[in-house]
């Protein structure tokens, strides 16, 4: 078993790519099968798996995200990030991968990413890898 911790910086809204570091995570830990959960400890980010290839996915998930979620200004919430706070709770703080043969069971077009709905901030993941 292997838990590691990663930082981020992020520049705003935004997913960044981080399934290289989460394989690092899987070939660190030697595990051959099992399965690997990658977690995200903040309130206004998250943790997705979605397509690698077109970078247009993550600028039209973004664009619906704040579509579905809007800041609006019955929100009570004093730090006024509410919709960044729904954004989270909506995408999850955490996924799971399986693990085989050494290897995450991806498919094609699939990659993890670490969603930023209240940047810029300093921030971190989890990837935990047991067998
Ligand atoms: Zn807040």
């Amino acid at each position: 078993m292997i838990l590691k911790q990663y930082s981020i910086n992020t520049s705003a809204e935004g997913f960044y790519a981080i399934t290289e570091q989460v394989q690092s995570a899987l070939v660190e830990s030697g595990i051959q099968d099992g399965l690997c959960v990658v977690f995200c400890p903040h309130t206004t980010a998250a943790i997705t798996i979605n397509e690698n290839a077109d970078p247009d996915v993550v600028h039209d998930m973004l664009l619906g995200l704040s579509k579905v979620f809007p800041d609006r200004p019955e929100f009570r919430h004093a730090e006024g990030n509410s919709s960044a706070h729904l954004k989270s709770s909506a995408m999850g703080s955490s996924v799971t991968v399986i693990v085989s043969k050494g290897r995450l069971v991806l498919g094609t077009w699939q990659g993890i990413y670490f969603c930023e709905f209240d940047g810029p901030r300093t921030r971190k993941f989890f990837v935990r890898v047991s067998p």
